[in-house]
């Protein structure tokens, strides 16, 4: 069998392994970093812009990020940590725009109003509610919210189009959130990489199985999935960004960290509009209230996308179960996660949630007529002819012992590192593509701390501004680098623009 010697072994060419790859790079050119991809693409799985919903989540319209207790308050927590997160995206794309390792940013970014939108009384009180806590927050400050109908008219007239007058709405709004191909960001990542020494992709080739050397190394076996031949790298640091298939190759590692994990995959879909004049008169991404037992990343949305340069209409997602980890996995992925220090958990959650469990039955059950109906809610004078079932990607949400010992659901993103830094695995996938760049510095963090401590840290600020300092607490900093950042990615900062804008004529301040 072949073998040969690499610093770096990165699992996987979505948006994780191709931001770490970019960040290890940067920070020390003379790394020697092997990216390895089962599938002939780069970006093939979630991270294409098909797959996700290309939103950049900042928690500016998306209402489970800021949940209500049992008395009705609401608490915002989460929303500023993930909107001080994405930050870091932005500042590290828009250096790397400045340096030229990604090209125009309209080729994976583009200004997309992020809208909140609720109706009946209730939920206009818990809309009132969020915004006057969030805009009470330098990180949400430019925050609009109206419960006007005219207004509401003017930033979606599709929406509001043939609603009742009757009815209380409401709605908030961010003039500058984000529509991002995060397929396309990494598939320019990739290619940027390509051009450097030092760095190689392999396509088309599978991680079968990873073990620990004597000599603290991972020996990591790859398969040629064309030809069947097998080879040995031999790699000081193995990360596996391999999405869903991210667990299993974490239970091979046999690392103590990893016991106890399993995965419950969720798979998604969403109606496309066909209609080129619809398309064209919605701009923005319009999020409403989940329905419950729904899983948090369930929340129905219509969404103007730009995916591949072309405008889109997408409306979803709609949950689905399946037993595949990736779109392109096996329909055993489920049942080969099993194991004797998972299985318990497994088992907890499967009887713990039986309202996600009715719900994911609903989704699958339900026939065009019925998920045109809640498009509808949305979208009240859409047809039934102008929309088309699309598949998105998988998920695998986390499964892991709580503090008793017993299975419990989780429905963020988890790092899982060996103690001694050679291996690192990003488990879940919310906030996910839009905290790319937060979560691979925590690796970096993780696993090369004597590196970041010999100067690592100082080049990682000159990407990432704000780096080692909370945007959440300070607002002069959040200032400047949200400007800087949404100037260079050409995101508009003004605020109160009524008029709907086509994809075509975005006003760009710079780029
Ligand atoms: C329906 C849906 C909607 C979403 N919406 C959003 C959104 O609006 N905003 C957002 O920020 N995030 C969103 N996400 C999440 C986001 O897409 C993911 O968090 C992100 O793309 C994950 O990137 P990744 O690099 O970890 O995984 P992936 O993009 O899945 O890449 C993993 C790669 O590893 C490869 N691989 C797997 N196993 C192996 C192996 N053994 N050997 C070699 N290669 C392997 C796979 O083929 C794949 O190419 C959404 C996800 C879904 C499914």
């Amino acid at each position: 069998m072949a073998s040969r010697k690499v610093d770096a072994l990165l699992v996987g060419s979505g948006v994780m392994s191709a931001t770490l790859a970019t960040l290890l790079k940067k920070l020390d050119p003379s790394l020697n970093v092997l990216m390895v991809e089962r599938l002939d693409r780069v970006a093939g799985e979630s991270t294409d812009g098909w797959n996700n919903a290309g939103t950049g989540h900042a928690g500016y319209c998306e209402l489970n990020y800021t949940p209500q207790d049992a008395e009705g308050t609401v608490t915002i927590d989460r929303a500023l940590t993930i909107n001080a997160n994405y930050e870091i995206s932005q500042q590290l794309w828009s250096s790397l725009v400045t340096s030229g390792d990604l090209p125009a940013p309209d080729q994976f970014i583009n200004p997309t109003p992020h809208i909140s939108f609720v109706w009946g009384e209730k939920n206009v009180e818990f809309l009132r509610q969020r915004y006057e806590k969030l805009s009470a927050h330098h990180l949400f400050a430019d925050m609009e919210y109206s419960e006007d109908a005219e207004t509401l008219k003017q930033w979606m007239p599709l929406v509001m189009g043939e609603r009742s007058a009757e009815e209380p709405v409401a709605a908030t709004r961010v003039a500058y959130g984000a529509d991002v191909d995060f397929g396309s960001l990494t598939r320019h990542l990739v290619s940027s990489l390509e051009q450097q020494d030092a760095f190689d992709l392999c396509l088309n080739h599978e991680v079968t199985g990873l073990k620990k050397s004597d000599r603290n190394h991972w020996n990591v076996t790859i398969k040629n999935r064309a030809t069947g031949a097998k080879e040995t790298i031999t790699a000081g640091f193995v990360f596996l960004g391999a999405g869903g298939g991210a667990l299993p190759l974490l239970q091979k590692s046999g690392i103590p960290e990893s016991k106890g994990y399993g995965g419950f995959p969720v798979s998604g879909q969403w109606l496309v509009c066909q209609d080129e004049n619809v398309i064209k008169e919605h701009h923005a991404k319009v999020y409403g209230k989940a329905a419950i037992g729904a899983p948090p990343m369930s929340v129905p949305h219509l969404d103007t996308r730009i995916i591949n340069g072309k405008p889109a209409l997408l409306f979803g997602p709609y949950a689905g179960f399946t037993t595949q980890f990736l779109k392109a996995g096996s329909k055993l992925d489920l049942l080969k996660s099993v194991s004797l220090n998972n299985f318990k958990p497994m088992v907890d959650v499967g009887l713990n949630n039986m309202d996600l469990t009715r719900y994911l039955i609903g989704e699958v059950m339900q026939s065009h007529k019925d998920r045109v109906a809640t498009l509808k809610q949305y979208l009240p004078a859409a047809k039934e002819s102008d929309w088309v079932l699309s598949q998105a990607g998988q998920r695998v949400q986390i499964i892991k012992k709580d503090e008793k010992g017993r299975g419990k659901l989780e429905f963020g993103t988890e790092l899982v590192s060996a103690k001694d830094g050679s291996l690192a695995a990003l488990l879940g996938a919310s906030p996910g593509a839009s905290v790319a760049a937060k979560a691979m510095i925590d690796v970096l963090e993780c696993c090369f701390n004597m590196r970041m401590e010999g100067g690592w840290k100082n080049k990682l600020k000159a990407l990432v501004p704000s780096y080692g300092k909370s945007l959440i607490d300070d607002a002069r900093l959040l200032k400047e680098v949200r400007e800087h950042a949404l100037s260079t990615l050409g995101l508009q900062k003004e605020t109160g623009q009524s008029d709907i804008q086509q994809p075509e004529q975005f006003h760009r301040s710079a780029g």
